[in-house]
Formats: C-alpha cells, sequence, structure tokens
C-alpha cells in the first residue's frame, strides 16, 4: 500500500502540525472537539514536497483523493459540481508556520456554466449569489492557478460598476455579474490560451497543485527568509466543504481573537462584514463593523461564538485567533490557530494566564523570547513639546516611527537602500508590498483594523503599524488629510500603540520596561501589568537560568549601565579606545620611538591614563569580574594612512618645504605596512614585538586593583590576551605580566586572573595546551567565525553573503547567529579539551553572539560558564539563558 497522503479531519489532531499544516492540525482538532467545522479532508506536506521536486503528483495521491471526496460527498448528500445540487468546496493552503496570506486559497471549486444554476436553487432560487460565486471562483482560479493578473479582473468589475453608476460591489444584481461572469471567461481565455475547466475534478486537481506550486512564490519565499522559516518543509492542502457568508443579510464572515492581540486584554475583539465571502475581510475591501455589532445582529450566533472561543482559550490555554462565516444564521468555524500577538501582549497574556492557574512559570517563559523582550526596549514618543497631530487611526503594532512618507513599495525599498528612514503609507496593504514593508520604519494605512494584512504582517515583524486611519485619502503619489496634502519626502511620527500620526519629527524617550530595568521603577509599586510581566517572568528567568550574564563595556557609564540591566560582570573591556582622542599623540610617540628611552618616555605617559581607565571600571563593578583585553587591533588603526601622509610629503617636497615628523611618520607607517592588517601584526603579536606595551597595560591594571583594594573595595581583574593561536605566545606574555602582578599587588590580597581569548582556530584545535598557561578561555566568536569560514567580516555582507542566504547555505549570517556545526565545533572540541586540562577552567563567550538568542541557547547546551554581551542586551540574554535552561 502506498503512503497515506490524504487524512479526513476526523483522523487528525493539533500536534500534527509537521504533516497536516498549522491550518489541517487545527481544523481537525476542533471537528474533534465536537464544534461545527464544515467537513473536509488534509492532503500532507509530504505529498506536496513529493510534488514539488518531482513535479507530478506522487502516484496514490490521486486514488486517496478520490476516496475522501467520495465520502465528503456522501457525507454532504451532494456530488462535486452536480449540475442539479453541486458540493463546492475550498482548496486552501496551509504550512507549519502560519504565512499570513502569503499563500494561496481558492474558494467556490466545483462551479461551472451547469451547475451555477443548480446553486442558486439550492439557495432558493438567489440568481445573484450563484453568480457572484462563480465569477469569485474564475478570478481566485485565473490568479491562482494560471497567473492572470488580477487587476484586469478589477477593472472589469470597476468598469461594470462605472457603467451602471453605482460604487458598490452589492449594488450589481444577477444580470450584471452574470455578463461579468462572460467577461472574466474572455480575461481568461485571453491569457491562458484555453477556457476557463468547466469539469469540477479538473478545476478541483489544478487547485491543488497550485496551492503546491504557492510555496515558492515570491512573497513565500520573501517572508520565510523574514521569519527565519525553513524553505523546505511545503504547504498541506485543505479541502473544505463551502459554507456561504454571501447570502443574504443574514449571512456573514469574520475574525475575532479571545484577546486584544495588541495589549493582551481580555475581551471580544474581531471585525465581521455581513453579506460576504472570507477574504473580503482579510483584504480591506470593505469596511467591517466591530464584532460587538454581530451581537445586535444575530444574537444567537454572536453567543454561540463567544462560548466557542471560551472552549477554545481553555483548550489552547492561551490566545486564539479564529475565523467563521455565517450562513443563514448557522455559525461555521473555518480557522483558529494560536494568535500572533505583539511583544507586549506576550508578557502580560503569560502573566495573566499564570494568575488563571492555566500554566506554570516555567510555561510563561517558553511562550516569550529575547526578540519580543528586545522590542519592548524600543523608545516612545515624548510628546511634551507637544507635536502637531495629523490624524488618528488604529494601533495596531507598537513602536514609534519616524520617517518620510512613499506611496508604493518600489520607493520605500529605494529610499531605504540609501539609508532614509521612510513610512510606507498605503489604503492597504496585500502581499506584494512585503519588501517594502520590511525596508520602511513603519506602515500607515486609511483602511482596515487590527486584523487587516498590514496589522498582521506588521506585527509579525515587530514593525510599527497604524492602520485604518480613514481620514487620510491616499492616492499613487499624495495624499491628504483634512486639505493637508503630503508628498514623498515630507515627514511624518506614527505611534502603533496608541494609533496617533504627528506631523514632522517628534522626538522618543526610553520605554518603561528600560525605566524599570534601569532601577527607575520600584517593582513593588508597578501598576504597568506589562511591567509587572516582564518583573515575575524575569526573575523566573533567573531562577533558573545556569550561565552567568556579563556585559562587554569599555567605560564606567556603561559599566554602571549594565551593572543595573543586571550584568554579573564584564566580559569584555576593550582597551584600545583607550588609545584614541587627544591620546592618539602619545601613541604616534610609541610608534616612532627610535631609542628604548623615547619608547620608555611614551609608555609612562600613556600608564596613568590607562590606570585611571581601569580605576572607574573596577569601581563600578566592584565585587564582579572584569575580563581586560590588552590591545588587539593593528596598529595602522592609530596611524594616519598611508595614501594621505605620502601625498602630504610630496607636496611638501614639491614646494621646497622641509617635511620634517612626517616624513619619519612615513617611513615608520610603510614599514608597518600590510596587506591584510586582520591577519597580520595585531592582538598578542603586538605585545611580542612592541616592548614594554603590554607590561604597561599591565601595570596599569594591577595598580588600579592595587588602588582599590586600598580603599577597602573588591576588584576582581582579569587580564585577557588576545589572538592567542600557540600557548608559547600566551605563556611568554603570561610570564612577564605575572612578575609585575606580584610586584604591584604583593600581598594586598587580590586575585588576578590571566587567560585568553579563543579566536583562531588552531588555539581550538590546541586547547589543551593552552589551558596550561590560561585560568580562563574566553570566545571571540567573531574572530573565530572569520576565521573558521575565510570571511572577512568587515567586507563579505553586502559582497556575497545574498548569495549564500539564496542557496540556503546558511539560513543567518554567522556573524549574527552562531554557526552551530562548524564555528560552534570549535568552541565544543576547546571547552572538552581545556577543561580536562584544566578542571575549573572558566569559560565564557564574548563575542557578538553573547546576545544572540538562538546562540544564548547553544552556549547553554555547550557548558560554558557566562556570556557577555552589550548593556542593552543584557536582559535579552538573562531571559534566553532562563529560557535555555528550562
Ligand atoms: P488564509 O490562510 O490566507 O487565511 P484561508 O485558506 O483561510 O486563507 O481562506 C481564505 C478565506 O476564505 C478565509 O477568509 C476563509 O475563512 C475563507 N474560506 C476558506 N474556506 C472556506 C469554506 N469552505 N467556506 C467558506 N469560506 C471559506
Ligand atoms: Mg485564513
Ligand atoms: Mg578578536
Amino acid at each position: 500500500m502506498s503512503e497515506t497522503f490524504v487524512y479526513d479531519f476526523a483522523d487528525g489532531n493539533k500536534d500534527q502540525k509537521e504533516l497536516l499544516g498549522g491550518k489541517g492540525a487545527n481544523l481537525a482538532e476542533m471537528t474533534n472537539l465536537g464544534l461545527p467545522v464544515p467537513p473536509g479532508f488534509t492532503i500532507t506536506t509530504v505529498a506536496c514536497r513529493r510534488y514539488l521536486a518531482e513535479s507530478v503528483r506522487p502516484a496514490g495521491l490521486d486514488e486517496q483523493i478520490d476516496a475522501h471526496l467520495a465520502a465528503l460527498e456522501s457525507t454532504m448528500g451532494r456530488k462535486l459540481g452536480d449540475p442539479a445540487d453541486p458540493l463546492l468546496v475550498s482548496v486552501r493552503s496551509g504550512a507549519v508556520a502560519s504565512m499570513p496570506g502569503m499563500m494561496e486559497t481558492v474558494l467556490n471549486v466545483g462551479l461551472n456554466d451547469n451547475s451555477v444554476a443548480g446553486l442558486s436553487a439550492q439557495a432558493g432560487d438567489n440568481d445573484r449569489f450563484a453568480w457572484d460565486s462563480y465569477r469569485r471562483l474564475i478570478q481566485m482560479f485565473g490568479k491562482t492557478v494560471c497567473d492572470v493578473p488580477g487587476e484586469d479582473f478589477e477593472d472589469a468589475i470597476h468598469d461594470a460598476k462605472t457603467a451602471k453608476g453605482v460604487t458598490d460591489d452589492l449594488h450589481l444584481d444577477a444580470g450584471d455579474l452574470r455578463s461579468l461572469v462572460e467577461t472574466f471567461k474572455k480575461i481568461f481565455a485571453k491569457h491562458t490560451g484555453h477556457d476557463f475547466p468547466q469539469d469540477p475534478r479538473a478545476q478541483l486537481d489544478l487547485a491543488i497543485e497550485a496551492v503546491f506550486r504557492s510555496w515558492n512564490a515570491d512573497r513565500a519565499v520573501l517572508y520565510r527568509r523574514q521569519e527565519r522559516i525553513p524553505a523546505n518543509l511545503g504547504t498541506a492542502v485543505n479541502v473544505v466543504a463551502m459554507v456561504f457568508g454571501n447570502l443574504g443579510a443574514d449571512s456573514g464572515t469574520g475574525v475575532a481573537f479571545t484577546r486584544d492581540p495588541a495589549t493582551g486584554e481580555r475581551g471580544v475583539y474581531g471585525d465581521y462584514l455581513a453579506n460576504a465571502q472570507g477574504e473580503d475581510v482579510v483584504a480591506g475591501i470593505r469596511n467591517t463593523v466591530g464584532l460587538a455589532e454581530l451581537e445586535r445582529l444575530d444574537k444567537k450566533s454572536f453567543d454561540e461564538l463567544l462560548a466557542i472561543m471560551a472552549t477554545l482559550e481553555e483548550h489552547y490555554r492561551d490566545l486564539c485567533d479564529i475565523e467563521f462565516t455565517i450562513e443563514r444564521g448557522k455559525l461555521w468555524m473555518l480557522q483558529t490557530r494560536v494568535g500572533k500577538r505583539t511583544a507586549a501582549a506576550a508578557f502580560t497574556i503569560a502573566a495573566e494566564l499564570v494568575a488563571e492557574g492555566m500554566i506554570d512559570l516555567d510555561e510563561a517563559l517558553r511562550r516569550v523570547s529575547g526578540a519580543q523582550l528586545a522590542q519592548l526596549m524600543f523608545p516612545r514618543f515624548d510628546l511634551a513639546g507637544d507635536p502637531t497631530p495629523l490624524t488618528r487611526g488604529v494601533g495596531a503594532s507598537p513602536g514609534a516611527a519616524v520617517g518620510s512618507v512613499v506611496f508604493t513599495a518600489r520607493r520605500a525599498v529605494e529610499l531605504a537602500a540609501e539609508g532614509k528612514q521612510v513610512i510606507l503609507v498605503r489604503r492597504e496593504t496585500n502581499p506584494d508590498d512585503l519588501a517594502g514593508m520590511i525596508a520602511a520604519q513603519g506602515i500607515l494605512t486609511s483602511r482596515g483594523g487590527k486584523t487587516s494584512h498590514a496589522a498582521v504582517v506588521a506585527r509579525g515583524m515587530g514593525k510599527t503599524c497604524v492602520c485604518g486611519a480613514d481620514q487620510i485619502d491616499v492616492r499613487k503619489d499624495s495624499c491628504t488629510v483634512d486639505g493637508r496634502l503630503l508628498r514623498e519626502g515630507d515627514v511624518i511620527s506614527i505611534d502603533g500603540t496608541t494609533g496617533r500620526v504627528y506631523l514632522g519629527s517628534v522626538p522618543v524617550q526610553p520605554s518603561e520596561v528600560v525605566q524599570y530595568f534601569e532601577g527607575k521603577l520600584d517593582p513593588g509599586q508597578v501598576h504597568d501589568p506589562l511591567v509587572a510581566a516582564v518583573h515575575q517572568i524575569m526573575s523566573h528567568a533567573d531562577s533558573k537560568r545556569r550561565l552567568l550574564v556579563r556585559t562587554n563595556a569599555d567605560t564606567g557609564t556603561d559599566a554602571a549601565r549594565a551593572r543595573r540591566f543586571g550584568a554579573e560582570g564584564i566580559g569584555l573591556c576593550r582597551t584600545e579606545h583607550m588609545f584614541l582622542g587627544d591620546r592618539r599623540e602619545l601613541v604616534e610617540r610609541l610608534i616612532l620611538a627610535a631609542t628604548d628611552g623615547d619608547r620608555n618616555d611614551a609608555l609612562a605617559a600613556l600608564l596613568p591614563l590607562q590606570r585611571a581607565d581601569f580605576v572607574e571600571i573596577l569601581r563600578e563593578m566592584d565585587g564582579l569580574p572584569v575580563t581586560v583585553r590588552l590591545i588587539d587591533p593593528p596598529l595602522h588603526e592609530f596611524l594616519p594612512s598611508l595614501e594621505d601622509l605620502a601625498v602630504q610629503v610630496a607636496v611638501a617636497r614639491e614646494r621646497g618645504e622641509d617635511p620634517g615628523n612626517q616624513e619619519t611618520m612615513l617611513v615608520a607607517v610603510r614599514r608597518m605596512h600590510e596587506q591584510n592588517p586582520m591577519l597580520g601584526l595585531r592582538g598578542v603579536r603586538l605585545g611580542l614585538v612592541i616592548p614594554g606595551l603590554f607590561a604597561m597595560q599591565v601595570r596599569a591594571i594591577a595598580e588600579a586593583a592595587a588602588t582599590l583594594a586600598a580603599q577597602g573595595r573588591n576588584p576582581r581583574p582579569e587580564i585577557m590576551v588576545p589572538l592567542v593561536g600557540a600557548v608559547q605566545e600566551l605563556e611568554t606574555v603570561r610570564a612577564e605580566a605575572e612578575k609585575i602582578v606580584a610586584e604591584v599587588i604583593g600581598d594586598a590580597g587580590v586575585a588576578v586572573l590571566i587567560g585568553t581569548m579563543i579566536e583562531v582556530p588552531r588555539a581550538a584545535l590546541t586547547a589543551g595546551q593552552i589551558a596550561e598557561a590560561a585560568e580562563f578561555f574566553s570566545f571571540g566568536t567573531n574572530d573565530l567565525t572569520q576565521m573558521a569560514w575565510g570571511f572577512s567580516r568587515d567586507d563579505v555582507e553586502g559582497a556575497f553573503f545574498w548569495k549564500y542566504l539564496e542557496l540556503g547555505i546558511f539560513g543567518i549570517s554567522p556573524f549574527e547567529s552562531i554557526d552551530r556545526d562548524g564555528v560552534g565545533r570549535l568552541v565544543k572540541i576547546a571547552a572538552e579539551e581545556g577543561r580536562a586540562a584544566r578542571p575549573g577552567l572558566k569559560l565564557g563567550v564574548c563575542g557578538e553572539h553573547g546576545g544572540d538568542p538562538e546562540s544564548v541557547h547553544f552556549f547553554h547546551e555547550a557548558g560554558l560558564d557566562y556570556v557577555s554581551c552589550s548593556p542593552f542586551r543584557v536582559p535579552i540574554a538573562r531571559l534566553e539563558a532562563g529560557r535555555a535552561a528550562i
């Protein structure tokens, strides 16, 4: 027997998303909960993958569809496309992860020139309804299955309305729609070269294949890349008996949430459209009414819907969103899923469900993410300056965005590429606007509510969005608001929390959550439910995590802030900035020194400056470890450029002037010039080549520690040697450093650890030897990634990463998220061999990856002791370290 490709709704459940897709699995779950779901069946993602690989329907699929269709026909008492009494079905995409509006669905499959009369009879001789359904089929089928341009159909509808002198689709009568069907058939034939297929079963097969193929539509590919959804999963296809919301005033269709997806508040949220079919709501084609209005229109269905929503919340223990249709007073459930939500709602809903006893704190922690916390740390508008209000819409996705307006996705992409901040202003968005939405700072629409395409997609991306600002009249390349004209380039500010839109650029202020982390809000007195939720979940993460979180900081101010954000030390204190600014001259003197005496003078002048820096940082981190990295970057970064100098010297000569000092400098710079400075004289190599340089830094650290110890404080410096590849390098530096530390600190009772970065692949591969001379390792995963892949991290991203992403060689840049298989393997080898050679060896990571959620999980698994990241990412790393541990 061949593989099972088709499942009846009664045979699946919500945990089979990989096989049945999210929509199919949840339709099955609702069916089995006894909820009113129209009968149907699901074709698996496996069938889709096979079809995409082989370009034909896999063997056995047709027979299985035959059998399930026959069963459906007998349940419904109707045959697909039967001229006298047709069964119609929808053919719906549904992938594992929800990809709102990215793929295709065809409704009303089974209608043709004959069955249209049968459908009318079924509906009590409702010809208008039957012809409207038929024209919808030709339109959706044409667009989806045969790539007929959608505008041609839309233009034809527009022309029909104009000819009749009406503006609303509802004013087209049966005769108008019947001739529209004729027009649509001509459009179809013109673009495809053949007639609209009349055989219902052929329609079904073609629609199924089109849904399979829609997995690889451009916008679906783009969306997956943006949301980091793997490219090889495929979609399931759901074949569902049609129910009709377009049968008159007692019918309709809508969407609903069990809680507010923007704030998490409980209540009745949703949109309803009477006398309409599915797509009309999401597309924002007509203005919907609030769901509460349904209570007035159809109390029985409304009550039933609320009861079902309560059942679903209880069952899924989470916010659910829902699609439903009412056919002549009978409610049908067409979809549900655990709903997308804003970052703020994710935290408040999780905390509320804990309070309601529905989930425990571990589960609450699983339901939030570092990426969401990062969003809550975005700034908000500071309204103290009374900005000029422009208009107001629905706050659909929170955040504060400022930018110049653009009216097409294409312009948004072009201007963003020039580095401009733009706000995409549209009547409504559709999936073709995706690239523009990604490029824009924020999105503003004049139509649609919280469930419109713009709102759903923006929330998913964490992008600021205001929608349904209906005072805005949006045209092709301008818009007007209350008579005020805005053209491309005019600046506005949009607030995705309140829905307010301001003219000009409004200043922004820190978020409540940041103020809480800063210690400016006392958690005991917090009334803001969001801050209370963050406090509760963060505290739980802290109690669960095994990884410590340190920060990367080179100044006292950064160190202090990071400590307020919960940093448990400094994992990387870079010393190079201590050589810049007005100290540059001293560094030049050091490098140009002709004699030992000159060099020692320059070093002696640098010593007190460095010491003062370290005193400040160690004081802010009193009692916590501070890892100071000895000077790392190539020396040329501190010197004038070779080209500039050469020109200056040549010009001076030409004029018969004495180039003086510049001449000496030019000689030195030329001597040190390297083709590949990143692979050249830097890190430990500098320390080995320039006598006294590392010694001066070590002395500054030791003296700072001794000073603080003498004041009764508890400094805990750790000296870190960069770019080591062989234990001999480290031994040489270590011998000198130990001597200086002993001499300066004596018996002051300060322990100074000496360790190394592991950032050259050879260091990782000889970690056992290196550990003999190191009390700690800190993985410098930026350099380690650069050297493991052979990618220059300063150049690659623009030059060819796009191709690697396109080819799926990696799903995300290995500089952003750790490459587990390659670079991660080096980390694991070094951790294992290092600890084998020296039990108790401290292990940390100080590359950018320390603040990346995915990477934090990896470092937890690899058994490191801590991660270190920039101050603002400290809370994110704490949260993710907690999530990794449960
Ligand atoms: P999407 O994933 O883009 O929401 P859906 O497959 O859910 O696409 O279908 C698009 C629209 O058609 C939705 O509004 C849905 O409720 C409606 N719809 C789908 N199947 C049926 C059906 N059998 N009867 C009535 N409406 C349907
Ligand atoms: Mg849907
Ligand atoms: Mg490095």
